[in-house]
């Protein structure tokens, strides 16, 4: 592996790290809208976590001219392209034939792979079509990947440049166990997503687009570090990202290099200093385990009365330790009291030193959201009206009442021994 890195580069440190990514869907079953391109999400995904930036997502039909064409256009700009489809038996499955074409290769018959495609056969008694022999191709700079559920083995293929192109098949089945045990693995011994660093920030009681509003497009557009949004079910999260000046071989002896840690810290200060004020957790926290930690400092369960929610404060919190009681009353009945008295009531039926108690009902388009919260410090109510309705208007009550609660909890100071 050394020695190749030495012989494109005549010096032992240039190898190009693995950063920007490019996915090709290769299908007329795809660009003519039967089947949804499903890979390419997956992939991404896989990839933004390992630390790469994917730039462009491509679907494109069977045409020989096409597929080659966004090959060769990917190859210029991403470290790393990967396809997905086309490696089936048929002449219009023919990705191998468009890569070949932009590397300028022959594709063989590769013996090794052909005794183990002709067994797949043979092995249950069936004759060889010839018309699969295809599927043994290889070019020279290509080597296989292993697809236990299928007949089309994948493509690793290494460029003199550095670059990195991976064909694997289409069907999910066959391309997702391919992805995680074979191509992933050897992604990240090329340096895939290294010296890059993240971190998550979690926001609540603020929509997507005021966040993006607060932070102003320059801060948006940087590029190192990197800030983005997104709108989760459960909270909007910001998170910034910076890669270090380090070259790839040193950061791979150092680790990643410290100037991209302190570049998170400088825009990490900028962000919170502007919205600081809706930051409830960092990285992937769950409203679960952040109350379930304050609990834990205090020494405290909790339990929840929850009525005209659907539920919908249950499924957020349900299963988390230290709740003792969970119980949802259907909308439209009046409980018969003052919601603070309920909530001393759920937390005394279960000894629970904590009791919340949150109401939802419609009011015209929006919902009415009721929350009380008793603890052995006191009991507070609080009354908001979600400019939502429906599942949405129930669901919000459900994420103000963690909030609250959350507010609430980390408000407290820890009990001292007397209680
Ligand atoms: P095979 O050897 O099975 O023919 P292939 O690599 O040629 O594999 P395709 O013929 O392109 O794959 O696709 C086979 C099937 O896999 C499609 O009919 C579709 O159901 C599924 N498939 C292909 N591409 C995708 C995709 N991008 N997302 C989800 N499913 C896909
Ligand atoms: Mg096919």
């Amino acid at each position: 592996m050394l020695r190749y890195a030495q012989d494109v580069d005549g010096a032992h440190s240039k190898r190009r790290s693995l950063r920007s990514a490019e996915i090709l869907a290769v299908g007329a079953e795809l660009t003519v809208g039967d089947t949804r391109d499903t890979n390419s999400g997956e992939i991404a995904r896989s990839l933004t976590e390992a630390g790469a930036t994917v730039a462009r997502i491509n679907v494109l039909p069977d045409r020989l001219r096409v597929v080659a064409g966004a090959f060769r256009a990917a190859l210029r700009r991403a470290d790393l392209v990967v396809s997905t489809g086309g490696l089936g038996p048929t002449p219009d499955d023919l990705t191998r034939e468009a890569i070949a074409l932009v590397v300028r290769e022959t594709p063989q018959v590769d013996p090794a792979l052909e005794t183990w495609l002709r067994q797949l056969w043979t092995r249950r008694g069936l004759t060889f079509p010839e018309i699969n022999r295809k599927q043994a191709w290889l070019i020279p700079s290509a080597t296989p990947l292993p697809n236990p559920n299928g007949t089309a083995p994948g493509w690793w293929i290494d460029r003199p440049d550095g670059r990195v192109a991976v064909l694997l098949p289409g069907p999910p089945r066959e391309m997702r166990p391919m992805w995680t045990e074979h191509v992933l693995p050897r992604l990240r011994e090329r340096g895939l997503g290294r010296g890059l660093l993240s971190r998550t920030l979690r926001l609540s009681g603020i929509g997507e687009s005021q966040v993006a509003d607060v932070l102003g497009d320059q801060l948006l557009r940087r590029t190192n570090p990197e800030i983005a949004t997104y709108a989760r079910a459960d909270a909007v999260d910001i998170r910034i990202s910076a890669v270090g000046p380090a070259s790839a071989a040193r950061a791979a002896r150092r680790g990643p290099g410290r100037s991209a840690t302190q570049l998170l810290d400088e825009t990490e200060a900028l962000v919170l200093a502007r919205l600081g004020a809706y930051v409830w957790a960092r990285g992937s926290t769950t409203w679960a385990e952040a109350i379930a930690t304050e609990l834990d400092r205090l020494g405290w369960s909790l339990a929840i009365r929850e009525t005209g929610t659907d539920g919908a404060l249950g499924r957020l919190l349900g299963g988390m330790p230290r709740l003792r009681r969970l119980e949802y009353l259907p909308g439209g009945r009046t409980t018969g009291g003052e919601i603070e008295a309920e909530a001393r009531a759920t937390a005394s039926l279960s000894r629970a030193e904590v009791g919340l108690a949150v109401d939802a009902r419609p009011r015209r388009d929006d919902t009415l959201i009721t929350i009380a919260i008793a603890t052995p410090t006191g009991v507070q109510r609080e009354r908001h009206l979600g400019f939502l309705g429906g599942v949405q208007g129930r669901s919000r009550a459900a994420l103000l009442a963690s909030a609250t609660l959350l507010r609430r909890l980390r408000a407290i100071e820890r009990a001292g021994p007397a209680d």
